[in-house]
């Protein structure tokens, strides 16, 4: 099962995995899994390791996370777009959405992890504000597979299970989400704690790609259309390799999908960056006073002020590569966007979701695309809802409580103590 091989996209060296997320010869780059299997194939497994042929690992888990595609009546009725697909990532039992953390970033947290246990020597740390540290949390909880998660204390009620997570090492930083992250990056000179690597990891980048399969698989094709709200872009980066690798299977059609990608208006370096063509984000000018405007953002998980944009096969290589569009969402389109998506398909949305569909609604008013294009419209998370009426919501107890910079003397021989349990 699984073979693969990892190849830098920049000098084209190719190499074996060792948990490996950069070019060995040093370049800058996103280096990129490269998979045997030319041809996907759906297999028999669970959740979304019906798409082990484009997953960076050898192994399965028993999971039911999953993007879950289909097409849209209502919604479609509503905007006029005959082909259109909704991707949703979250937690609808309706339709057999089952990512219970109900956001995409549980299609990360299970490569992600399952790659570090089979080629990794350690824990994985995840520094995070909510969606992420939730999802791993939770996949965790699911699988047994340990995590250490670092969150900024004002996060700590946003991070919960479905069910009770024992393998779980949660610390809070009194500070905000950078002070976590500086934090997060000191653990990880404790040995057997290793950073999980962000959009460099081919497995987290290739786990949210499982969203473009999905869809191409329920289409028939690859969509024309790819709409994502972004923070990182990492989503979107993912949705790009994965259509290269749909056109080199050769049954999906040969055309990129167009990225169409949108961030809240009072915080969109991405969006300012690329409306100039540039690939260099100015924090200056493409996001200036950021700390004050991104706690003024709808969608807060979508404030990233790194994102992995000018590196090379970055978001700003994948929005040229497709000729791709960024739009600004305000406040106000986003909040009605998410009350329409309640009224016509049930559940609620994440905001970041919600700030997507506002950019689809405002495009299918100025007409941008025909009519019979088939357009993807990710739906990156929700269904909160009812994840809280069908399940206990378990928060999960910090271990530690450091304030912003703090060193980590004080807790690195618990911690140390804590991994070896595991390695
Ligand atoms: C993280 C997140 C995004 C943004 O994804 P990126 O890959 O960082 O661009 C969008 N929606 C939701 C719900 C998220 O949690
Ligand atoms: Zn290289």
């Amino acid at each position: 099962m699984g073979e693969y091989s990892l190849k830098c996209p920049k000098c084209g060296s190719v190499f074996e995995d060792k948990y490996t997320n950069s070019c060995p010869d040093g370049c800058s780059s996103l280096i990129k899994a490269e998979y045997k299997q030319k041809k996907l194939r759906i297999r028999d497994l669970p959740g979304m390791f019906r798409y082990h042929d484009w997953l960076p690992v050898e192994d399965c888990r028993n999971v039911g996370t999953k993007p879950v595609t289909y097409k849209s009546r209502e919604l479609s009725r509503e905007l006029g777009i005959k082909n259109l697909y909704i991707c949703f990532n979250g937690y609808n039992p309706d339709i057999n959405a089952a990512v219970k953390s109900c956001s995409f970033k549980e299609l990360e947290a299970v490569p992600t992890m399952l790659r570090m246990k089979e080629k990794g020597s350690g824990i994985i740390q995840v520094s995070s504000a909510g969606n992420t540290a939730r999802a791993f949390c939770e996949v965790s909880a699911a699988t047994g597979m340990p995590v250490i998660a670092v969150v900024p204390k004002y996060a700590k009620d946003n991070i919960w299970t479905t069910v009770p997570a024992g393998d779980v090492l949660m610390i809070t930083v009194d500070g905000d989400y950078t002070d976590a992250i500086e934090f997060g990056n000191r653990l990880c000179s404790i040995n057997g704690v290793v950073a999980e690597g962000g959009a460099k990891n081919p497995a987290r980048r290739d786990g949210m790609g499982t969203t473009l399969l999905d869809c191409a698989v329920a289409a028939g094709r690859i969509p024309d259309w790819y709409f994502q709200a972004v923070g990182s872009g990492t989503g979107a980066i993912a949705a790009f390799e994965m259509s290269e690798r749909l056109i080199e299977d050769g049954r999906y059609g040969g055309k990129l999908p167009r990225l169409y990608l949108s961030q809240n208006d009072v915080f969109a370096p991405i969006v300012n960056a690329w409306k100039e063509r540039r690939r260099e984000i100015i924090p200056d000018k493409d996001m200036p006073d950021a700390k004050n405007s991104a706690m003024k953002a709808y969608s807060p998980v979508l404030t990233n002020r790194t994102p992995p944009y000018s590196v090379f096969g970055g978001l700003f290589d994948a929005l040229t590569a497709t000729d791709g569009i960024t739009v600004p969402v305000p406040r106000d389109k986003a909040e009605s966007a998410g009350k329409l998506f309640e009224e016509v398909e049930g559940p609620d949305l994440d905001p970041a979701a919600a700030v997507c569909l506002a950019s689809l609604l405002d495009v299918s008013e100025k007409g941008t695309f025909k009519p019979e294009d088939t357009v993807m419209l990710n739906i990156t998370g929700g269904g909160y809802r009812r994840a809280r009426e069908d399940f206990d919501i378990i928060k999960v107890n910090p271990s530690f409580e450091a304030s912003a910079g703090d060193d980590i003397s004080k807790i690195s021989s618990d911690v140390a103590k804590w991994v070896k349990r595991y390695v």
